[in-house]
């Protein structure tokens, strides 16, 4: 198993590339995956700008690590933002990564996965139908291989007046068409909404479209790596899932579930 999600000091998560190491050691994992935040908006939460240089030559010094029981890959959770596409682009060509994850954390100005009571104003229907405009831009994008919590808009236990189940079948297609991969993200169960994103229906909605998934826990201390994960691919068969998607410098290819 691979998890493709986790956040260190160079961000927001509370543990070092090092501690993750020693608790991934215990974890039974093939491949462990670091991604750091990179916003151009340069929230609180993202690597600041001066530890990029940083950032890249912890990833060369790691790769040069031998005997350990899994793989090591590197991975930027690149923000998506509307209009700044060539900014991402050369934002990540910064890092020599594996792999990059394309998250929606802000609508416009607002970081709406930061602060719940943010929520009080907000047209919650309008917020979904926002979220999925630029979800849908973000697929067809080009700049991203994963697509990071595909359904954060429930994080904090709002959900729409209307049926969410013709927002999945038009994603599914847009992914599909986008050729990109989603992860199963185990995190949203520690959150209010209490659910894996993305939820079942979706699951199964992107399965029935042949689009890949991947594994990531968002882990923010190394004890959340790979949290859930049994219950996840559990899951994932389940639905009819055999095989989830890994990467190699951009590449992808796959491994048995
Ligand atoms: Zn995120
Ligand atoms: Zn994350």
């Amino acid at each position: 198993m691979v998890d493709y999600h986790i956040h260190t000091i160079l961000s927001d998560g509370k543990s070092t590339h090092e501690e993750c190491l020693q608790y991934a050691l215990k974890s039974g994992l093939q491949e462990i995956g670091f991604s750091d935040h990179v916003c151009l908006k340069f929230p609180d939460w993202a690597t600041r700008k001066a530890h990029f240089e940083k950032m890249k030559s912890i990833f060369l010094d790691l790769k040069q690590r031998k005997n350990l029981p899994f793989s090591i890959k590197f991975g930027i959770e690149a923000d998506y933002l509307r209009g700044l596409e060539k900014a991402i682009q050369k934002s990540i060509a910064l890092f020599p990564v594996d792999y990059v994850i394309g998250s929606i954390h802000y609508i416009g100005d607002w970081n709406f996965d930061t602060h719940p009571k943010d929520y009080k104003h907000v047209d919650i229907n309008q917020f979904y139908i926002d979220y999925f405009q630029l979800l849908d831009e973000c697929s067809r994008s080009g700049l991203f291989d994963i697509l990071g919590h595909i359904d954060i808009p429930k994080k904090f236990g709002y959900y729409p007046s209307f049926s969410l189940k013709p927002y999945y079948e038009k994603m599914a297609k847009v992914f599909a068409q986008s050729d990109i991969v989603y992860e199963l993200n185990t995190s949203g169960l520690d959150r209010t909404c209490k659910a894996f994103y993305p939820d079942d229906d979706f699951i199964k909605t992107c399965f029935n479209q042949n689009v890949p998934v991947t594994l990531g826990s968002d882990a923010h201390r190394a004890s959340d790596i790979g949290k859930y994960f049994n219950q996840a691919v559990e899951k994932l068969k389940a639905v009819g899932y055999r095989k989830i998607a890994v990467f190699n410098q951009r590449k992808r290819n796959f491994i048995l579930l």
